[in-house]
């Protein structure tokens, strides 16, 4: 296990998660990944470590509001979520290209067809 680190642009909100080496990441195309484009790594919430305070967090959520999409408010980037798996765990879906270190280019894309969920 490696301690990761990821942040918004500006620096506003940002994280450390407990993670394996990270060799790619995950693409959906529903309607929201879509258009945030994000490469997501999914973590435990036991493995996630929020270093903003939450109050300063945006939150977005849709459709069935299962998952609550964070963003700054202050330069727009969204650099993880939160829900819960199939299997009633908490879940930070973290955005590759919002951590430290990763070049989103060399990162194995596995593509998932959220559209048709
Ligand atoms: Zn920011």
């Amino acid at each position: 296990m490696t301690t990761h680190s990821g942040s918004c642009h500006c620096g506003k909100i940002a994280y450390d998660f407990e993670s394996d080496a990270i060799a790619g990441g995950m693409e959906c195309n529903c309607s929201m990944c879509q258009r945030k484009g994000s490469i997501l790594h999914f973590v435990p919430a036991s493995a996630f470590t929020l270093k903003t305070p939450r109050e300063d967090l945006g939150t977005y959520t849709f459709n069935k509001h299962l998952l609550q999409h964070h963003f700054c408010p202050i330069c727009g980037i969204a650099p993880f979520s939160e829900g819960t798996d199939p299997k009633g765990n908490k879940m930070a879906a973290i955005n590759l290209r919002c951590v430290d270190g990763l070049d989103p280019q060399k990162l194995a894309i596995q593509h998932y067809d959220g559209r048709s969920i």
